[in-house]
């Protein structure tokens, strides 16, 4: 086939790239298709990419990256973009290098508990796969229905069950990368722990898509654990549920998960889907599960009754049967769309505090709140200190947008003060940029740059993303204020 004679366009890039591709059935270059992918979860920024391609295995993707290297075509790498720091918003009218027809389980070895997956490999997934067999792939974030693997090790994603067995870093074994010149690498070949030489697994992971384009995942699968068992707590004050919270962890508990969400979340998550009949007047409700070994769920449970009932709750009980702990779990984990059910836009943060901290920073972000004259939800993962300020706002109203990025910055920077650190696993992306200077001085992200420019020479590979370029950024935050201040 001439592909020429099928692609209606003169410019010469998008001929060369559809013919890497196999032709123009997989390649997007006309406006009316590349809307869709102008923004990714965080939709308060957009562009439009020149091309969108679909490559169909790891050749393809280094000759995309290596065509784009030798024409200077900016590039980057899209999963299913859910993402919610704007990871994959083509700022630069990048080429967007699109893995989710990369989307095979290539292998699954239960005597070394591994599985090897493409990147555009849904989480979930991975997880139904191998259920029927006693496994499970951990790290659980709430779109793990439709993110892909690639797209949680490059934001080194987390999920409510992550505080007893680790975030996605915790769970890979090894990758295959592109690198931005068209090279491929392997790290952690064979998936043996500790392996010489730099943690390159370590930094790839989380690494943004700064660093290269991950085409192959092994990842680590666990037994499925003999029991399980979940908890819901209501509680009248947020102080009593954090108090509940730190005492549970003190008392030498581990639950697989912690959550916890405040009074306007509930009043989002019992107005949306998956209402289960939360109290409308209380202040907190936490969600405590436990799982290990059979024989020790039941005194873990008491205990954790016991803890909660000290801490003055309302009400406590255990789930009766799987259907209502599924119930309890799909209200949660649909939290985030809930809020569309009381507001026309929403803007989630994700900011990381010690445990302790928890009754004062949620007071200050009441004080923000009533600032902005905006409300302010909270959804978190709370055993590990992991916030999800969600800033409810409409932007139809001039002004409101502003006003939410401002509110969601200030949540962030009492994050901060606290000790604490600006996202817990949504990444930085272009949405916190700035806010990294909340963290770290400036000969802290030098270095962290300069590792960028060792695999990113040329810049072309997402750039301007995970850290701040010191001019634009102060610019665009000086923009925002006043048009704060002036609606
Ligand atoms: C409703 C909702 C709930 C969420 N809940 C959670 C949660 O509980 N925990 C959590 O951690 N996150 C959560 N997220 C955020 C998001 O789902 C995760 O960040 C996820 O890991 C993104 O995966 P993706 O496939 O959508 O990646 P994308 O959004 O497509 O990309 C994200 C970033 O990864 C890069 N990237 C993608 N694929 C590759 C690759 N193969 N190689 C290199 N770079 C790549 C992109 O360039 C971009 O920078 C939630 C999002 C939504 C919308």
């Amino acid at each position: 086939m001439d592909i020429k004679t099928k692609i209606k366009t003169t410019d010469i890039h998008i001929h060369q790239l559809a013919e890497i591709v196999g032709g123009p059935r997989a390649i997007l270059y006309h406006k009316e298709d590349l809307i869709a992918y102008d923004c990714d979860g965080f939709t308060l920024h957009k562009h439009l990419p020149k091309a969108v391609v679909f490559p169909k295995d790891t050749e393809e993707v280094a000759k995309l990256v290596k065509y784009c290297s030798e024409n200077n075509l900016p590039f980057l790498a899209r999963g299913a973009g859910t993402g919610l720091s704007g990871g994959a918003i083509p700022i630069n009218g990048e080429v967007i290098i699109s893995l989710v027809r990369m989307k095979k389980l290539i292998s699954v070895d239960l005597e070394n508990r591994r599985a090897v997956v493409e990147p555009g490999f849904v989480n979930l997934k991975l997880t139904n796969s191998i259920s029927d067999k006693g496994y499970y792939y951990a790290p659980d974030p709430s779109s793990q229905y439709c993110c892909t693997i690639g797209g949680n090790v490059a934001e080194n994603a987390g999920g409510a069950h992550c505080l007893k067995y680790g975030v996605t870093t915790n769970h890979i074994l090894g990758l295959e990368v592109v690198l931005p010149n068209g090279e491929i690498i392997e790290v952690g070949k064979n998936g043996i722990l500790d392996e010489p030489g730099y943690d390159l697994l370590g930094l790839l992971t989380g690494s943004e898509g700064t660093l290269g384009i991950v085409t192959k995942i092994t990842v680590r699968i666990l037994k499925n654990p003999e029991g399980k068992q979940t908890v819901l707590a209501y509680f009248d004050k947020v102080e009593d549920g954090s108090k509940a919270v730190s005492d549970i962890i003190s008392a030498g508990i581990v639950p697989a998960a912690l959550e916890m969400m405040d009074k306007v979340a509930i009043e989002g998550v019992e107005a949306a889907a998956f209402p289960v009949g939360h109290p409308k007047d209380i202040d907190a409700v936490l969600l405590i599960e436990v799982d290990g070994i059979a024989a020790g769920i039941d005194e873990q449970i008491n205990q954790i009754l016991d803890v909660c009932r000290k801490c003055n709750v309302r009400e406590v009980r255990a789930a009766k049967d799987e259907k209502e702990r599924e119930r309890w779990w799909a209200n949660r984990k649909t939290g985030f769309g809930a809020m569309g059910a009381i507001s026309p836009d929403y803007l989630v943060q994700d900011g990381v505090i010690p445990r302790s901290k928890l009754p004062e920073v949620l007071q200050r972000i009441q004080q923000i709140s009533e600032k902005y004259g905006l409300r302010i939800a909270n959804i978190f993962h709370a055993g590990d200190g992991n916030l999800h300020p969600l800033v409810l706002f409409d932007a139809r109203i001039p002004g409101e947008t502003e006003k939410a990025l401002l509110a969601g910055s200030e949540c962030l920077k009492v994050c901060a003060d606290v000790g604490g650190t600006i996202t817990g696993e949504h990444g930085v992306g272009i949405e916190k940029r700035e806010e990294m200077r909340f963290v770290f001085n400036d000969e802290e992200i030098i270095a962290q740059t300069n590792i960028r420019e060792v695999f990113n020479p040329d810049n072309l590979l997402n750039a301007g993303k995970l850290f701040p370029t010191p001019g634009r950024c102060v610019e665009i935050k000086k923009e925002m204020k006043e048009a704060a201040l002036k609606a």
